[in-house]
């Protein structure tokens, strides 16, 4: 069987290191020639909305897929009416678009952050009236890694704000006073059985995830499955998804959900029993899926910007890497590493020389 990914990015490269063992071909559309998948399957290299190439993804690829959310609707529209596509455009356009999904959420019963629609700084000035300081302006579509996002402190910080965002359409959300974030990824398949992964412990700086840690028996469990089993039923999805919360006060408030696997599950690689990846394509080509349990405990770090050399991070134990062979450049992830213990001490200890290694060469 071959699938077909949107997108060659690390994401896609996992995608595709987890399905070879399982017998999956792999083909990739993606405009960068160097793409990190490209060596694990065919690359189609041009634009996502080239039609030649669209006609043949969905003529050569069994199902599609995609890495990312901002696959523009047409794109995935015209694929879904040519081949079979996991998860679902309308999925897709949801996630797309801050407002659409805010809106989604308080629909299904999902609480979020305050919010409002921003079209000008008149609207703005308006909005933040009622809604307080401090918030966060947030541009409605193409945000991603805290991209296109402003922390509003005060009414002085408006038009600055507002400016930095060229006019496009906005979102503000009032500041959540979070304890922690978390995320839960779960996974649907195409006959409805719903699979849950343990909670992940989040640490973002600058926007950017740095740590996430698998929890075990996590107090919000029961909360963030059923917040998300609400999400995937709605949607009738097909495939991974990750639901990004803030745990205030031990209660939870959406922040965003992805329509794909997520940099927050890649310690399932080592740590559960079936990876997300894996399980994304199980539940994508009509496989049974596979547990979601912990192997040991474990938690993740990304390396942002730079690498450190291969042999001081395996010199580290308990300590596995992924390389994504990628350039660093400022901001970019090119490599993550995930440690695995059998105690949430020997964790502890295991991770603060993995977490040294990832701040030195961390360019941002
Ligand atoms: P996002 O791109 O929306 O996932 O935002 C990136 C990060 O910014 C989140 O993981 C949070 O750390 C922070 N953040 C985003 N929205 C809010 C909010 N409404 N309140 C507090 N922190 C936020």
């Amino acid at each position: 069987m071959k699938v077909g990914v949107l997108g060659a990015g690390q994401l896609a490269r996992m995608m595709a290191l987890a399905g070879v063992p399982l017998g999956l071909e792999f083909i990739f559309l993606d405009p960068s020639a160097d793409a990190c998948a490209n060596r694990l399957g065919e690359h189609l290299l041009g634009d996502y909305n080239d039609p030649e190439l669209l006609a043949q993804l969905a003529e050569r690829a069994d199902v599609v897929t995609y890495e990312f959310e901002n696959v523009p609707a047409p794109v995935a529209e015209f694929l879904a009416t040519h081949t079979e596509v996991h998860p679902e455009p309308n999925a897709l356009a949801v996630a797309q678009d801050r407002l659409v999904e805010k809106r989604f959420f308080d629909d299904i019963g999902i609480p979020t952050a305050q919010y409002a629609a921003i079209d000008s700084l008149a609207t703005l000035k308006r909005v933040m009236n009622i809604i307080g300081y401090p918030a966060i302006l947030k541009s409605r579509t193409q945000g991603y890694d805290g991209k296109g996002q402003s922390v509003l402190r005060s009414a002085d910080d408006l038009a600055a704000a507002w400016e930095l965002l060229q006019g496009v359409p906005a979102i503000v959300e009032g500041f959540v006073a979070f304890d922690r974030e978390v995320s839960i990824i779960a996974v649907r398949s195409v006959s409805g059985e719903i699979a849950f992964y343990p909670l992940a412990e989040n640490v973002h700086r600058g926007g950017i995830l740095r740590v996430s840690t698998a929890r075990v028996n996590d107090a919000m469990q029961q909360a963030a499955e059923n917040y998300v089993t609400r999400l995937l039923k709605a949607l009738d999805y097909v495939g991974v998804l990750a639901l990004e919360l803030f745990d205030v006060g031990g209660e939870l408030i959406a922040n965003e959900f992805a329509p794909r696997v997520h940099n927050s599950g890649h310690w399932t690689i080592e740590g559960a029993e079936t990876s997300q990846f894996e399980n994304h394509l199980r539940a994508i080509t009509g496989l049974p899926l596979g547990a979601t349990g912990l192997v040991g405990q474990s938690a993740m770090v990304n390396f942002i910007g730079g690498l450190p050399e291969t042999k001081d991070l395996l010199a580290l134990p308990h300590t596995h890497c992924h390389l994504y062979d990628k350039a660093p450049r400022k901001g970019r992830k090119v490599a993550h590493a995930t440690v695995r213990a059998e105690s949430s001490e020997q964790l502890a200890e295991l991770l603060q020389p993995l977490i040294a290694l990832a701040d030195e060469v961390d360019d941002s």
